[in-house]
């Protein structure tokens, strides 16, 4: 019987029972944890947005405001440690929101036998990074859990910020023929993370690129660029960035391999590892999304900037009908070929942030 048949072919609620570590990827899983289990609940157009930052406004002003939890292993990398990233991390999700970061909150979950030095100097790297980036920690959290039941320490900050009038960053106004910025070389902190998981030397050390880009945003937004999104690219790397920005833009990308600025000893560590440098985790690098009359002046802007002096063009939003289908990416490889750029179906790399 013709009933027996729903062609729509329902995907169960949860094709994983349990949580699995790809869960917190930022690739396929994540997403797809966000779509079945968060957004149904919270739903609201906030949220819906999916953006960095939730944009909020209260009393005729403009507002962002996130929150991120922090679980890297090692705790301490070169570059940074949790305490860094905790800080920077969270300011950079205000400012793709082209936010001026206002003020943070921080919750720390310690397990019991914790070295107290250890909590002191991740401490001590969020009071600098908290002054660098010229916000204050207003309030915070304590919670105690008994031995063997944490690893140690997690970390989770939330940041809210001022939206400065005129700026309206957000992924639905990324457009036809926008062109994509990349604000420098990518994957430095996944690789350097991994470097000290697994006691790998390099050649050539990798360092973490964290840090904070209110600066930079802040000056293309003052410089009138007409910056329709911000993304930083983190978990999952700029190919991840790119393939969010399609789908929930509903626009097909074009980007170019060979503009995709990888320094040598992340391009080294790669190759040893067999990963993607397009995957690997940043903390310090954003893909803009420009008007492209604006696109020379943007990049001009980002090189301005300590942390975005590598700044490139890397691609562009397609024209109807001229590139892939909408939601997709697609890369022009240094070899002269097209390829898909998709969603990293496992996790290339757990507890990177
Ligand atoms: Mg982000």
């Amino acid at each position: 019987m013709a009933t027996d048949f729903d062609l729509s072919c329902p995907v169960p609620l949860a094709a994983h029972e349990r949580i699995v570590l790809p869960h917190g990827g930022g690739g396929r899983l994540t997403r797809e944890l966000l779509d079945k289990v968060f957004v149904p609940a919270f739903a609201n157009p906030a949220l819906d947005a999916r953006h960095d930052s939730a944009l909020l406004e209260a009393g005729g002003a403009r507002l962002a405001f996130t929150t991120d939890a922090y679980v890297v292993h090692p705790r301490r990398f070169p570059g940074g440690d949790i305490g860094t990233l905790a800080v920077c991390g969270t300011v950079n999700d205000l400012a793709m929101a082209g936010a001026r970061p206002l003020a943070l909150s921080a919750a720390f979950v310690l397990e019991e036998g914790l070295a107290m030095d250890e909590l002191r100097a991740v401490v001590a790297s969020m009071r600098d990074a908290a002054r660098a980036c010229g916000v204050p920690l207003v309030a915070g959290d304590t919670k105690v859990v008994d031995r063997g039941k944490a690893d140690g320490m997690f970390v989770t900050t939330s940041g809210v910020g001022i939206v400065p009038p005129g700026a309206d960053v957000r992924p639905a106004r990324v457009a036809p023929g926008d062109v994509a910025l990349l604000s420098g070389d990518v994957g430095r902190h996944g690789i350097a993370v991994l470097s000290v998981r697994d006691g790998l030397a390099f050649d050539s050390p990798v360092e973490s690129d964290c840090a904070p880009l209110a600066e930079p945003v802040a000056a293309l937004l003052a410089g009138g660029v007409e910056v329709h999104c911000l993304r930083d690219a983190t978990r999952g790397g700029v190919a991840t960035v790119l393939n969010e920005m399609a789908r929930d833009a509903g626009v097909a990308i074009e980007a170019e391999e060979a503009t995709i600025p990888v320094s040598g000893g992340v391009a080294a560590a790669c190759e040893i590892l067999g990963l993607d440098p397009l995957y690997v985790a940043c903390e310090g690098r954003m893909v803009a999304f420009v008007a492209a009359a604006d696109a020379a002046r943007a990049l001009d802007i980002l090189r301005g900037h300590e942390v975005s002096r590598g700044a490139a063009i890397i691609g562009a939003v397609a024209e109807p009908g001229a590139g892939g289908a909408c939601g997709t990416v697609a890369l022009r490889t240094r070899l002269g070929t097209r390829r898909l750029l998709d969603l990293l179906s496992g996790e290339q790399l757990p507890r990177i942030c």
